[in-house]
């Protein structure tokens, strides 16, 4: 039933089978040059077309569908699919979703309490880190305010 879709559309298809010609741009988005990598996927190379089984595509959905969603002529046929078959389907996470912080359990230099950090060089709690950050703003205030006073006093005694 979505033969329509895939038959003149998806580079991949070939009498009703796929050709597995993935493809994707390497290297960082908004590079400047960016390599467009190619390869054989051999779970789909040579197999019957999964759009046309009703089967989810990574590839058809990541690269043929979001063309053919500005032509209004497929838009009821692409809103069956992700109906039938998208929305069935758990969706790939994009990848900076898929990471996951690792939390390092720490205890405070300061208090000895137990603390959950993603930062592993942390060296105090949350209360503590408040108070030495403070601290550290006061002693720099107080040199700052110090080395004024020498600079003053020794343009006087000149
Ligand atoms: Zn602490």
């Amino acid at each position: 039933m979505f033969e329509k879709l895939v038959v003149k559309q998806c580079c991949n298809y070939n009498n009703g089978k796929c050709l597995g010609a993935m493809f994707k741009f390497a290297g960082k988005e908004g590079d400047k040059y960016r390599n467009l990598v190619q390869w054989i996927d051999k779970s789909k190379a040579g197999k019957q077309c999964l759009v046309t089984q009703g089967k989810y595509c990574d590839f058809f959905v990541n690269y043929v569908l979001p063309a053919l969603e500005k032509k209004e002529d497929y838009q009821k046929l692409i809103s069956k699919y992700k109906q039938i078959v998208i929305e069935s389907e758990p969706t790939p996470k994009p990848e900076n979703e898929k990471k996951e912080t690792k939390k390092y359990k720490l205890t405070c230099k300061k208090c000895g309490s137990k603390f959950e950090t993603d930062v592993p060089q942390r060296k105090y709690c949350e209360t503590c880190q408040k108070e030495v950050r403070k601290k550290n703003i006061r002693k720099a205030v107080k040199k700052h305010k110090n080395r004024l006073r020498v600079n003053t006093s020794a343009s006087v005694t000149n």
